[in-house]
């Protein structure tokens, strides 16, 4: 098709992307030696608002990146035990950097990104800086987001001891322990360190943060130090004090994380090298590529029969993306064509911790034909797998390679089919700018080929990620109510398609 044409020749040097419009003339590719495809973002572009923020981003970003001047005097003007000799507390001017420091998650490489995006918008939105500190397993995956800059958390330990040290306070605990008297609490609160719990297991007094008021008492804390693995971008957009320039940001609010993502997330030249050669050898010659995402979380729920009978229903039935395969009656008509040049080459890539699917789903396209309908000839469909690490590891750098090449790899795909709840699907998804089929992974504990939805799979509403746990509070209990939580919410952010409880935006 045209479209796929002018995705190969586009591929690996596209045109424009959000680099080449925040600095004209230079290329991701020249400038950063990584480019992405020429797909949908360009049917999306960013807001001019969008990229005058993105700009102020990287000159503030320049200005405090980790031992400079700005950063140091902010480090070390609150720090009880200073770290360096001679520094004393300054006063605090409109020249002062404050940060928010995205701190080593425990779970997976799509969690963790979802809540990088999302602690970088929180920093767009309130003038900080984002820092991450991201452990050895992780250190290797990205370029650097700010050209010529860091956005890597000094490794030195007397950075680390300082901020993950027992003296640093927790926002939570900070509003339980002071009778429902938040803003005050934080008025009076003299530290400029502060951790704050955003992830899955959150409790009530966590969830204040989501109040326009405790925003506005967090502004004089310069250090946030963020432990979340959620897409919490959804609920930035019910607050009222962040929406106004939300709105100016993103008029078009499917492409937050889109335009987020392939901002932050660029492969380092180690990561290109595997998605490129893979690229080219497997996927760049087909007429389309497919991604095929298996997220299966209990292998003994979910039995791998089980769950490619589903795949198949999905994928030839309800989203017609792969053709029937030939039956007994009309093996003969088939034969004819077989003699036949192929005439549509489907190349589809398989990106799963097993490789099951991967050699069942190649096998039965290969030893069957596919019952064409039309005279031109068969549909050629060839699978493909980078990767098959088995089971889900932590901290271990080659494993999360694997993963975010395979992530990269499926957002380079024409058409998705991503499994439900899975994160790992949500970034390809928006990387790649595309609304995927969601997959609904069959489970015996719950009927087994019975879905939600009646349904194999369904067509996302947007490309958007879910944010999981947003939260849903105990008013009484805390005292003040978290914004978003009245009035209904906005059209704009609506419940998930596989996650009843969660919210994204459309
Ligand atoms: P989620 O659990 O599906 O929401 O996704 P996460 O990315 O947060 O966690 C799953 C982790 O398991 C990934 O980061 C990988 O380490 C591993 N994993 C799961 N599926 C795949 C896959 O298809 N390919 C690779 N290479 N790793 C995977």
């Amino acid at each position: 098709t045209a479209a796929s044409l002018l995705l190969i020749i586009a591929f690996p040097i596209p045109p424009i992307n959000l680099r080449e419009e925040l600095e004209p003339g230079k290329s991701s590719c020249a400038s950063r030696r990584h480019c992405h495809k020429s797909s949908s973002s360009y049917h999306k572009p960013p807001s001019p608002y969008l990229l005058s923020v993105l700009r102020d981003y990287e000159q503030r970003h320049k200005r405090c990146e980790p031992l400079t001047k700005s950063f140091n005097r902010s480090f070390f003007q609150v720090s009880s035990s200073p770290v360096g000799a001679n520094h004393q507390p300054s006063h605090v001017d409109d020249d002062d950097c404050s940060y928010v420091v995205f701190t080593r998650p425990t779970n997976g490489l799509g969690n963790r990104m979802l809540s990088m995006s999302s602690a970088f918008l929180y920093a767009l939105l309130t003038n900080r800086v984002l820092l991450v500190d991201f452990g050895p397993d992780m250190t290797h995956l990205f370029s650097e987001p700010v050209p010529n800059s860091t956005w890597l958390f000094p490794e030195d330990s007397r950075f680390g001891n300082r901020i993950y040290g027992s003296k640093v306070d927790d926002f939570g605990s900070l509003m339980k322990n002071n009778n429902n008297n938040h803003t005050a609490v934080l008025a009076n609160n003299s530290s400029s360190f502060l951790h704050v719990n955003l992830g899955y297991g959150y409790d009530d007094y966590d969830k204040l943060f989501y109040s326009n008021e405790v925003q506005d008492g967090l502004q004089k804390v310069s250090w946030l130090i963020l432990k979340s693995d959620q897409y919490f971008v959804p609920y930035l957009f019910l607050m009222s004090g962040f929406r106004a320039k939300l709105d100016r940001m993103f008029p078009d609010k499917e492409t937050v994380f889109h335009h987020l993502g392939r901002y932050l997330f660029t492969p380092s030249d180690q990561a290109w090298g595997l998605i490129a050669r893979f690229y080219d050898a497997y996927l760049a010659n087909a007429d389309e590529r497919i991604g095929l995402q298996i997220r299966v979380l209990d292998t003994k729920a979910s039995p791998t029969a089980l769950v490619l009978k589903q795949v198949l229903r999905c994928a030839q039935k309800e989203a017609q993306i792969l053709p029937p395969l030939a039956t007994k009656q009309n093996e003969t008509a088939t034969k004819k064509l077989a003699s036949k040049k192929t005439s549509y080459n489907k190349a589809v890539l398989v990106a799963s911790l097993s490789s099951e699917f991967y050699v069942e789903l190649k096998d039965m396209f290969w030893k069957r034909a596919s019952a064409s309908t039309g005279s031109d000839g068969e549909v050629a469909v060839g699978f493909h797998q980078a990767s098959h690490e088995e089971v889900q590891r932590s901290n271990d750098g080659s494993h999360n390679m694997m993963a975010w090449v395979d992530i990269y790899l499926l957002s380079l795909c024409d058409v998705l089919v991503t499994s439900g709840w899975s994160t790992f699907g949500y970034v390809a998804q928006g990387l790649g700018g595309l609304r995927p089929w969601i997959l609904q992974i069959p489970d015996t504990k719950y009927g087994g080929g019975e879905t939600l939805w009646g349904n194999a799979c369904r067509r996302a509403v947007s490309m958007e990620p879910c944010f999981h746990f947003p939260p849903s509070y105990d008013g009484n209990k805390v005292g003040v109510r978290v914004d978003g939580e009245e009035g209904g919410g906005s059209p704009s952010v609506v419940h998930c398609e596989d996650v009843g409880g969660g919210l994204k935006l459309v």
